[in-house]
């Protein structure tokens, strides 16, 4: 009969939708109390935490999307490998190093709310910047003119 009939396309997008949902959720144990982890977005980047917080009060990075006690170099200082800030929205867009007090001046242009990609310079080690120059653009050493190294430019990033 025609009312029995299922409207099948949408019943199919409905369960898939749902199926995502739960995969994101499910199943990742805090290794401490076994509770589920939870994703915070937290001023240094994303981190897990339990979901028994405070009871609990393990954390774990974030990498490729899940907790693992592994560093996520992303949010970490390409120089001293502290990790790094989000600097106040009304400050800018933003991220600084945490190792700032220390004498650690990095800070990094944000990019769709991560930290932009760094690099280093081959010679000295400091970070690289982004320069337009007569012939296009090219990368200058940060500690210039201490340091003239200055790299070409292939698809936005220098061609160490
Ligand atoms: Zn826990
Ligand atoms: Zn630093
Ligand atoms: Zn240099």
């Amino acid at each position: 009969m025609a009312e029995d009939s299922i409207p099948e396309d949408k019943t199919m997008t409905d369960k898939g939708d749902k199926r995502d949902k739960e995969a994101t959720n499910r199943a990742h144990p805090c290794p401490t109390c076994k509770k589920p982890m939870r994703r915070i977005d937290g001023r240094m980047g994303p981190f897990w935490g339990c979901s028994d917080f405070p009871t609990c009060r393990t954390t774990l990075n974030e990498v490729d999307g899940r907790p693992s006690t592994d560093i996520n170099p992303d949010y970490r200082c390409p120089l001293c490998t502290r990790k790094l800030v989000r600097a106040d929205k009304a400050k800018g867009e933003y991220w600084f190093c945490s190792g700032y007090n220390k004498g650690c001046k990095v800070t990094l242009d944000d990019h769709e709310g991560r930290p932009k990609q760094a690099h280093r310079c081959k010679k000295c080690g400091q970070l690289l910047v982004k320069r337009e120059g007569k012939n296009g653009a090219f990368w200058g050493c940060s500690s210039y003119p201490v340091c003239t190294a200055s790299y070409s430019d292939t698809e936005g990033r220098p061609a160490l």
